[in-house]
């Protein structure tokens, strides 16, 4: 008898210590050093421990799906609109309820019913050859597709997610007729089949293989910082134009890195907390400084590297558009031949 009544109150304060635990269970899809370091002043901050399980998107996607109501997952953390939409599709996330992440992340960077929140921001905007291409500054997505670039364009394949996004914002600001023209026009310019990822691109303007290449910032910050000698030469001969700036322009295209919170997810306080957290300027610091991203708060300082690349105005677009308008996209970039 004596026995079993001490077996039950072990038995308790295991379970009073269990449940006592706080936590938050992040499934992440960004795979950065930084990121960790970030999680852990939070644990300190916080004393919320912060389980991470990193793994692809798709994978986590299907892995929360296939968990069910028993998934431990609180958050979801990915790269590209286009993936959070996928998330959103897969009907896995509930809307998050925080003044706080409204106040500190611009609206175009929110889901529209609080579905995900973006955290930081990357550039899809045009390398050059500055001493190929005059009034470089001035260029447009547009006039990628102009008669005087045949033959002169380098992108990577339209299965990419970075170029269905950018295709799907213009979508959403000109229509898709006119984004239908602008592609098969583009494809027309391109001086070779699409091959590579983004850095192959900007390499390719470095050699002269083409004189304009269409290409995340991130990839030439880090060509530039890196200690790749051959990048560091190839980054030195080439500059990054932020595209659409003129004074009617919409502004470069942003895509972003976002988290929402799961429909499962057994501790949605500490999520949201967490959520907010990320967003404060000092996390924001850490956040981006992994891959040079810029910060969705605009309090938040950006990398050294990123001031040479200068001030720039975003497109307005409601970076949900991105994955609404993604299977168009695809459609039109197909039609377009674009490989
Ligand atoms: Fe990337």
């Amino acid at each position: 008898m004596k026995s079993n009544l001490l077996l039950f109150i072990s038995l308790a304060m295991i379970f009073a210590a269990c449940t006592s635990q706080e936590e938050v269970n992040v499934y992440s899809a960004r795979h950065y050093d930084t990121d960790q370091e970030l999680y852990a002043d939070f644990e300190e901050e916080t004393g919320i421990t912060v389980n991470l399980i990193e793994g692809g998107s798709d994978e986590l996607i299907e892995r929360v799906r296939s968990e069910g109501v028993n998934s431990p997952a609180d958050i979801l953390i990915t790269v590209d609109a286009g993936r959070l939409w996928r998330a959103e599709e897969a009907d896995i996330l509930q809307p998050f309820d925080s003044e706080v992440l409204e106040e500190r992340v611009p609206a175009e960077f929110r889901h529209p019913d609080g579905l995900w929140v973006g955290l930081s921001k990357r550039v899809r905007g045009i390398v050059v050859n500055p001493d190929a291409v005059e009034n470089h500054e001035e260029l447009t997505y547009e006039d990628l597709a102009d008669p005087r670039f045949e033959g002169r364009v380098c992108v990577r394949s339209s299965n990419n997610i970075y170029n269905q996004s950018l295709v799907a914002s213009m979508v959403e600001t000109m229509g898709p007729e006119a984004t239908e023209e602008w592609a098969t026009k583009l494809v027309n310019n391109f001086a070779r089949e699409p091959q590579g990822g983004d850095r192959d691109q900007i390499r390719a303007v470095a050699v002269g293989a083409c004189d304009v290449a269409i290409a995340n910032h991130y990839y030439l910050a880090v060509m530039i910082t890196g200690d790749d000698e051959a990048d560091q030469e190839a980054a030195s001969q080439v500059e990054f134009v932020f595209p659409n700036q003129g004074e009617d322009g919409r502004g470069a295209h942003i895509n972003i890195s976002g988290a929402g919170i799961l429909k499962n997810s057994p501790n949605k306080e500490n999520a949201t907390r967490f959520l907010e957290y990320l967003t404060t300027p000092e996390a924001q610091k850490h956040f981006i400084s992994g891959n040079n991203e810029y910060p969705v708060n605009d309090e938040a300082e950006i990398a050294e590297v990123l001031q040479s690349f200068g001030d720039f105005k975003s497109d307005a677009v409601n970076v949900s558009a991105l994955g609404r308008n993604n299977p168009e996209a695809i459609q039109i970039m197909d039609r377009a031949g674009w490989k």
